[in-house]
């Protein structure tokens, strides 16, 4: 077993050693760690709700109701009234007719994807989607493609290539995580209508920030505008980022989500969500439904951390989005790892939580602060950050 200190080791030496930091109570903009406050500006909890009073206390009724666990899988006897309504929620935010829940997001594209191709497909992705993707992607043997990210000209260019396989299904991160810039989905949906491909997106990182009213990338382009609009597109993602909960899924048509329940393993063979769990979900769509000012905040926040950047760190901001920033998420590229880990280390000790972000995770060369705004954050604790870091990494 010599290969498990060896490994550590290695891992330290390159500054790749992953370690855990333990937050005591509830997340939010600031959070305690070891008895001191720190901003953060790492969380996913995009709008707040996974500490708001109305997504606990949901939480906490249905524990009463219905207990901790679920006891068994979803088609043994641990299918509540919650799912079935959390999945029905989640349809309608989606303007799909039927949406099925996984235990995570991560389980929801291992699962689909399995389901969904074999070894006598194709799967193609773009170079920077979410490992989650990726996972799913081996395990189903299809055989994988990959295009230059953003860029649906590489996508048709591979697609014009890939007649020979029985089932082709390109899968694009639309907000991408490590990134922020938001995939050029009109273009992609009209490649694979021209080429005979199913299209699936992970919705992760869009789901309640995207759109007017918090639906995502398709809202945001406004594809979803018309009822007579194209709804072929498989969408997929999370509960456990804007929504504030936990858990993932897949919405789309009425047969795939039937088909998803009979054949995707990570569905299957898993013990079923807690309902508690499900009620927290329901009360974060419901608020992404009827709290518009939430996502405003964030938005508005969203472009005043881009003006600091700009201001206080020119030329820092290199992803697609930033040029007209809509999401929370900004890499700030600082090369190698142990750079990227000392730059974070030093914005600890001066109370921000922003953990350096490095390969696997990103492609070597390009180990970042992911940082990644929230509704809640006040300016004086974005202008402090953005000052700290310059005062690092400026020039
Ligand atoms: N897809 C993307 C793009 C993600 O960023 C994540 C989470 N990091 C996931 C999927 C997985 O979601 P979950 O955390 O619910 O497993």
């Amino acid at each position: 077993m010599d290969f498990l200190r060896k490994t550590l080791d290695d891992l330290s030496r390159s500054g790749l050693l992953r370690e855990l930091r333990c937050v005591d109570g509830a997340q939010g903009p600031a959070v305690r760690i070891a008895g001191r406050e720190y901003v953060c500006l790492c969380s996913n909890n995009y709008l707040g709700f996974a500490s708001r009073p109305e997504t606990a206390r949901a939480a906490a009724r249905a524990a009463e109701e219905f207990g901790c666990g679920s006891g068994a899988s979803r088609l043994v006897s641990g299918n509540t009234a919650l799912h079935e309504e959390l999945e029905a929620a989640i349809a309608r935010l989606k303007a799909r007719p039927a949406a099925i829940l996984f235990p995570t997001g991560y389980m929801a594209n291992v699962g689909a994807i399995s389901a969904l191709v074999s070894s006598k497909d194709a799967v193609i992705v773009d170079k920077l989607d979410h490992a989650s993707i990726i996972d799913g992607c081996r395990l189903s043997g299809a055989r994988i493609l990959v295009y230059r990210h953003y860029d649906p000209g590489k996508l048709e260019h591979v697609l014009s290539k890939s007649h020979n396989y029985r089932r082709k299904l390109v899968i694009t991160d639309s907000v991408f995580s490590m990134d922020g810039d938001v995939a050029p989905l009109p273009s992609i949906i009209e490649v694979c209508n021209k080429h005979g491909a199913m299209l699936m997106i992970d919705e992760a990182h869009a789901t309640g920030v995207l759109g007017a009213t918090g639906r995502g990338t398709e809202e945001h382009f406004g594809l979803l505008e018309s009822e007579a609009a194209d709804r072929s597109t498989i969408v997929m993602g999370t509960l456990s980022k804007a929504v504030g909960s936990f858990g993932g899924f897949v919405a789309g048509s009425r047969e795939l989500v039937d088909y998803l329940k009979n054949t995707a393993r990570s569905f299957i063979y898993t013990t079923a969500l807690p309902p508690s769990v499900c009620a927290a979900s329901l009360a974060g769509i419901r608020l992404i439904e009827v709290d518009s000012q939430s996502r405003e905040k964030l938005q508005s926040n969203i472009r005043l951390l881009s003006h600091l950047l700009s201001d206080l760190l020119p030329g820092a901001q290199q992803s697609g989005s930033n040029s007209s920033p809509v999401t929370p998420i900004f890499p700030i590229h600082v090369g190698d790892a142990a750079r990227a880990v000392a730059v974070s280390q030093r914005l600890f000790e001066a109370g921000y939580l922003c953990p350096a972000i490095r390969p696997p995770t990103v492609p070597a060369g390009t180990s970042r602060l992911r940082v990644s705004v929230q509704a809640g954050h006040t300016q004086q604790q974005l202008r402090g950050f953005v000052e700290t870091l310059a005062a690092e990494i400026g020039d």
